[in-house]
């Protein structure tokens, strides 16, 4: 089932303490306004135990920003899925442009990482989204429906079915304050569905939550939300701030 989701990617911001309060604080407010959008937090892998128990009966999942391609082993600074699990994580972003693009992960690479999740029976939110001269030369459905289709080259309808959180980021519009217009991320999540359909079947793609990201703000999030094919938001920089953040979460209706 497509779920309602607010995802907020925290990346290497806030200290231990910051980190914890603002986790503290967003969860006080979800309790007393019950969001109909899940909510989801990945705060530095350092931080995410102390916060998951911090937040341990609440509705707030905690998300990992990012997993091992490897199982386990010689792999100097890397956090295994399996080490993930052990901790009470169950979901990690994998392919986020930022790693794409400061440490050269490629699509093959972010597809194993897909493959561990799913064998320690975690989800991933998977991130795609072309660099402005790929969509200024017309590129752009080529080079995330490669993405999509490469990731999920050998993952099978049973792991994906109900198991798979999309989130269109187009890289120009991440922490560039210049989103994307809403009827272009519309057009992209439905062919993203699209795709999904043709690679994994229909149940995969009507089962699938694709969240777009990119400069989304208290003030642009209801035009999102609004698009038949976008069921939730990924929030950089909107998410380091209680009062956006639940603005954004407020507005999933
Ligand atoms: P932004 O980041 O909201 O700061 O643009 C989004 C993301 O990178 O997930």
């Amino acid at each position: 089932m497509r779920r309602k989701i607010v995802a907020g990617n925290w990346k290497m911001n806030l200290t231990f303490q910051e980190a914890r309060e603002l986790a503290l604080r967003l969860n006080t407010w979800v309790k007393i306004h019950k969001p109909v959008a899940e909510v989801v937090i990945a705060p530095t892998h350092l931080f995410l135990d102390q916060v998951n128990k911090d937040l341990k009966n609440s509705t707030i999942t905690i998300a990992s920003q990012n997993v091992s391609a490897m199982p386990e082993g010689a792999f100097t600074g890397d956090v295994s899925a399996k080490q993930l699990l052990s901790i009470g994580i169950h979901l990690s972003i994998i392919g986020h442009s930022e790693r794409r693009a400061y440490h050269h992960e490629v699509n093959k690479y972010i597809g194993k990482k897909m493959t561990h999740l799913y064998e320690n029976g975690m989800s991933p939110i998977l991130c795609v989204g072309e660099k402005l001269e790929e969509r200024e030369a017309g590129k752009h459905f080529k080079v995330v429906g490669e993405q999509i289709k490469i990731a999920l080259e050998r993952q099978s309808e049973e792991n994906l079915k109900d198991n798979l959180i999309v989130a269109y980021e187009p890289v120009w519009a991440i922490g560039t304050g210049v989103s994307a217009h809403p009827d272009q991320a519309q057009e992209m999540h439905a062919y993203i569905r699209k795709v999904l359909g043709e690679e994994k079947g229909l149940t995969v793609a009507h089962s699938t939550s694709i969240l777009y990201g990119g400069s989304v703000t208290a003030g642009n999030a209801s035009d999102f939300f609004e698009q038949f094919d976008i069921d939730g938001a990924l929030v950089g920089n909107a998410s380091l701030d209680v009062d956006d953040f639940t603005t954004i979460i407020s507005a999933r209706k």
